[in-house]
């Protein structure tokens, strides 16, 4: 995969409020394209202006001059959501550090942080979060399968579950709030029982807060594209199945949606996992400048 330096003109955004599922007030992507590459995954799709997604990833040359001058001008403290569009723990950060020096600007500044993560690297930044959290860390781990086997196969370069769910405990274990993005719930592949147990019955063993679901997949322009291909190649006869069932449907719901909806919050409810996140509160307007 090729690695490229990009120049960006802004680092973070604003998220539009209220922010329900992931309690955010801005957006950061360092990188552009991700090498997870997990086969359902909506970056890919065309509104994004993301070419060759699956043969380049970008990183943000100026990102932490950026993010240093954009956060001493922010009048409102909130949380700066990471990996919404990449993982901002994907294996070239081992060798960049830009999530991890983008980290150290932020507990500089005081600004909570909820990351959204498929890797255990995040470990390797303890102590970091673990200063943040002075203020708001909070850090989600996206789980669609326990199964390593079947993971290899819909997110082949990303970290298997098992050691997602080991870091979970671990960032558990040091009290900061950490849980499961359980998103998405693929059809005729992830929607099943067995599937739905499995996964919060480890998240009770791994000592998750909260599980946030979505019950079913987005499919849209080339992310569809590609996503049957990848059907075609690792489950012949499925991509017929989603045609039939989905056409050109932007929202794909899982099958046998009531029963498993049930099924999951009866046993977060047994396990006592939240569904929901507990967002950063405090919000203030003062001015920064002390910075
Ligand atoms: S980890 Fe997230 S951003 Fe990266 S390929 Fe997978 S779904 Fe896409």
């Amino acid at each position: 995969m090729k690695i490229q330096p990009i120049q960006a003109k802004q680092l973070l955004s604003h998220v539009k409020q209220p922010d329900e599922w992931f309690g955010l007030k801005y957006n950061m992507n360092i990188y552009r394209g991700c090498q997870h590459q997990c086969i359902y995954c909506d970056t890919r799709s065309e509104c994004y202006q993301i070419e060759d997604f699956t043969n380049e990833v970008l990183y943000k040359e100026n990102a932490l001059q950026l993010l240093r001058k954009e956060l001493a001008s922010k009048r409102i403290v909130g949380t700066i959501g990471l990996g919404s569009m990449n993982d901002p723990y994907m294996p070239i950060e081992k060798e960049y550090e830009l999530t991890k020096k983008a980290l150290q600007i932020i507990a500089e500044f005081g600004f909570p942080v909820h990351i959204i993560t498929k890797s255990n690297l995040v470990l390797r930044d303890l102590d970091l979060l673990k200063k943040i959290n002075d203020v708001y860390t909070t850090i989600s781990f996206t789980i669609t399968t326990t199964d390593d086997e079947l993971a290899k196969v819909v997110e082949p370069e990303a970290p298997s579950p098992s050691n997602r769910l080991k870091a979970l405990k671990i960032l558990s274990e040091n009290n900061i709030q950490a849980g499961i993005v359980l998103m998405p719930v693929l059809p005729f592949i992830e929607d099943n029982e067995k599937n739905i147990k499995n996964i919060v019955t480890n998240a009770y063993q791994n000592r998750a807060k909260y599980i946030l679901p979505s019950f079913g997949m987005t499919l849209r322009d080339r992310q569809r594209d590609f996503y049957y291909e990848k059907l075609d190649k690792h489950f012949p006869s499925l991509k017929k199945r989603y045609i039939n069932k989905f056409g050109n449907d932007y929202s794909c719901s899982i099958n046998n949606y009531h029963t498993l909806k049930k099924c999951f919050y009866n046993l977060c409810k047994k396990y006592n996992i939240l569904t929901k996140i507990t967002p950063y509160k405090k919000e203030t307007v003062e001015q920064m400048t002390f910075f």
